[in-house]
């Protein structure tokens, strides 16, 4: 059997991409700036913005004599901008240390803001055909699935034997077109779902597939256990409506209207300090759980019906007594809303 890369090198030539404004030209510069835009953008998103920006920035001088605002402004829509801001950063670094010339040798590249080992490899190999291998997340589906390398790749011990794997099968000969090979081959066949492998040009040996167990690489991220929360909301419910307080600013679903949290008092103890009445009934609601990004939090809802709003407790910027039938009085929390829809199915909305 033909080597890996050969056998990637002639699917190259005859279904890889070449005709992508970056790839015309063997300038570093313009392969920095489309393999930065490329990092976390799909490729028909960068194009347009890589012809505006290295038409308006077309040299690294240019780019460092740029003002800051002006390099935000042609990233904008892009997202992620720290990568604009490394951008010129690096230019800057390039002008005063390189005299404005990109460096060639690998160390110095990655010395760059913004320019990790696999950007580094890319740009060298791909604008100037030196022989470096690449591991972006493409190149990790490959070699994952054609190797059948268990593991999530963020681990050490995985990274470490992907970075082997990808240098060995990077060819001393046309480095350039493998690494634009195997790029497109993560990015057009070897995709994350649905995978077309019956066109790949290296399914004879890929594990994976013989083992059909092609999705079960890249190894997954393993889950870490998010830690649970709890509260009591109390949904105190008069004839004037529901209890509602606006949060915080600081804090979750800041300036958001709530139901009030118990904390650490009694019901009869909140309704006298707040509502200044005494709960007439009061109903356990099933738990409600919320998912934030760093926790879980569950919700124990208590109905408190009490006997007439306060007249300590008038509608003002930071407490409303709220109408089921009225718009809501500005944004709610999501598990809030949640609650108050409950209220209304099980209540005669008219009737408040
Ligand atoms: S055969 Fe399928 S899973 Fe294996 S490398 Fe090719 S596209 Fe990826």
């Amino acid at each position: 059997m033909i080597s890996f890369s050969d056998r990637l090198l002639e699917w190259f030539d005859a279904h890889g991409r070449k005709d992508l404004p970056w790839q015309q030209t063997k300038d570093t510069y313009r392969v920095w700036v489309s393999e930065i835009m490329l990092q976390q953008t799909q490729v028909q998103t960068v194009i347009p913005y890589f012809e505006r920006f290295v038409e308006s920035f077309p040299t690294i001088s240019a780019l460092a004599g740029a003002e800051m605002d002006n390099v935000l402004h042609h990233w904008s829509g892009l997202g992620y901008y720290a990568r604009a801001r490394n951008l010129h950063r690096a230019a800057r670094v390039i002008t005063m240390d390189h005299g404005g010339v990109f460096p060639t040798n690998i160390d110095d590249v990655m010395a760059l803001p913004g320019i990790g080992q696999s950007t580094a490899g890319a740009i060298l190999s791909l604008a100037l055909d030196q022989r470096q291998p690449i591991l972006d997340g493409n190149v990790k589906r490959v070699l994952t699935r054609h190797d059948a390398i268990r593991g999530w790749p963020g681990k050490t011990a995985v990274t470490k034997k992907l970075w082997e794997l990808a240098e060995s099968r990077t060819p001393p000969r046309r480095a350039s077109a493998y690494t634009q090979a195997i790029m497109d081959l993560g990015a057009t066949l070897c995709t994350r779902s649905s995978p077309a492998c019956d066109r790949c040009p290296v399914i004879d040996d890929c594990k994976a597939f013989a083992a059909n167990s092609v999705s079960d690489y890249p190894g997954r991220k393993p889950k870490k256990e998010k830690p649970l929360r709890h509260t009591t909301m109390l949904i105190a419910r008069s004839h004037d409506g529901v209890y509602l307080e606006r949060r915080p600013e600081a804090g979750i679903w800041g300036g958001l209207w709530s139901l009030p949290e118990l904390g650490d008092r009694s019901i009869e103890g909140w309704c006298r300090d707040k509502l200044n009445t005494a709960a007439t009934a009061t109903e356990s609601w099933h738990l409600l759980r919320h998912s934030f990004s760093h926790y879980d939090l569950d919700i124990q809802p208590i109905l408190v019906r009490v006997d007439s709003p306060l007249s300590t407790v008038a509608d003002c910027d930071t407490t409303t007594w709220y109408r089921l039938d009225d718009p809501p009085p500005g944004g709610i929390a999501a598990p809030v809303k949640k609650l108050i829809d409950q209220l209304k199915k099980s209540s005669n909305v008219t009737h408040n």
